[in-house]
């Protein structure tokens, strides 16, 4: 078993999974930068040799949807380093539209990746991030608190990851594991141009939602330009994986902070956690 600690990040292809991979390499991880195309490592391979981690770096193929292919990534790694500190939950898919421009499968596709991805993989890591006394980080969204029109799908998976992890955390708590989620505002990652999105063919077929869609669109645009970077939002990831006890919820910016603070009070999570902890003890 090595001596130094190990973290397995999911979606670490680009965007704020690649930036929390380096950075976790650079505060002296152990890191398993995972992603569902290991044809697609160029970019963080490159930035790892930047920051002068590529020794620490090392890519393997997970996809989170596909159940086998976390097992045999975690055999892989608990036979090569022996254990497992921590586990990055950060590939996501953005799913823009609304139910009725949208199929029930459409829905269940974004379910898979962003909520039951994170199910799978937190449960096959959480016997060994118990062994380590380690802990689990889910990089949620700050559409993981406040439902944002034309994300239905996408804000119904994130507040399900939320919902998971705030039940899991007292639980988890009793067995040595900590359990964060981080709450991003916009980020200038690959996140929206991923979804390959067809704007003039959505605003096509959108019949009495166009102008709703086309008001959306033009706001999240402008959002956007004010956008964090990927290694801004990572930062807090890192923290999370180093500090001695990690609050439950974290915002990546201030902006993020406000955002969620319209329908949050208890913007740490701790008031839920001092409650919900005396439950289970
Ligand atoms: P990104 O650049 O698109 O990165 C998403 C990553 O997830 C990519 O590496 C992608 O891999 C990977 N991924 C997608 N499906 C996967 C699967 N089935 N298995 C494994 N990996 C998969 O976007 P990002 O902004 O960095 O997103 C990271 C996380 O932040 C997501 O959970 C997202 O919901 C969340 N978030 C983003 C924002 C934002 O504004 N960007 C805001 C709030 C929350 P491929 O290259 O193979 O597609």
């Amino acid at each position: 078993m090595t001596s130094e600690k190990t973290a397995l990040i999911t979606g670490t292809s680009s965007g704020i999974g690649l930036a929390t991979a380096i950075g976790a390499a650079r505060a002296g991880w152990i890191t398993i930068a995972t992603m569902r195309d290991t044809g697609k490592a160029e970019a963080l391979l490159k930035a790892a040799a930047e920051h002068k981690v590529a020794d620490r770096v090392q890519v393997k193929r997970l996809d989170v949807v596909d159940s086998e292919s976390i097992a045999a990534c975690l055999d892989e790694v608990m036979a090569e380093h022996g254990r497992l500190d921590a586990l990055v939950n950060n590939a996501g898919a953005a799913k823009t539209g609304t139910v009725e421009l949208m199929s029930v499968d459409d829905v269940r596709a974004a379910m898979e990746v962003n909520f039951f991805g994170v199910v799978a993989a937190t449960r096959a890591a959480l016997p060994h991030l118990r062994a380590a006394q380690g802990r689990v980080i889910t990089v949620s969204s700050v559409g993981g608190v406040l439902g944002q029109p034309f994300n239905e799908a996408y804000c119904a998976a994130k507040f399900a990851v939320e919902g998971f992890m705030e039940s899991l955390a007292p639980v988890a708590a009793t067995v040595g594991v900590d359990v964060t989620v981080v709450e991003p505002g916009p980020v200038a990652s690959e996140f929206v141009a991923n979804q390959n999105l067809d704007i003039p063919a959505l605003l096509d077929v959108a019949g009495p939602y166009a102008p709703a869609l086309e008001a959306y669109l033009g706001l999240r645009r402008s959002v956007f330009e004010g956008a964090q970077t990927p290694t801004e939002a990572a930062a807090p990831i890192i923290d999370a994986l180093t500090a001695a006890r990690p609050p439950f919820r974290i915002q990546t910016s201030e902006r993020a902070r406000d955002f969620v603070a319209t329908t949050l009070a208890d913007l740490d999570g701790s008031a839920v956690q001092t409650l919900t902890r005396t439950w289970v003890r």
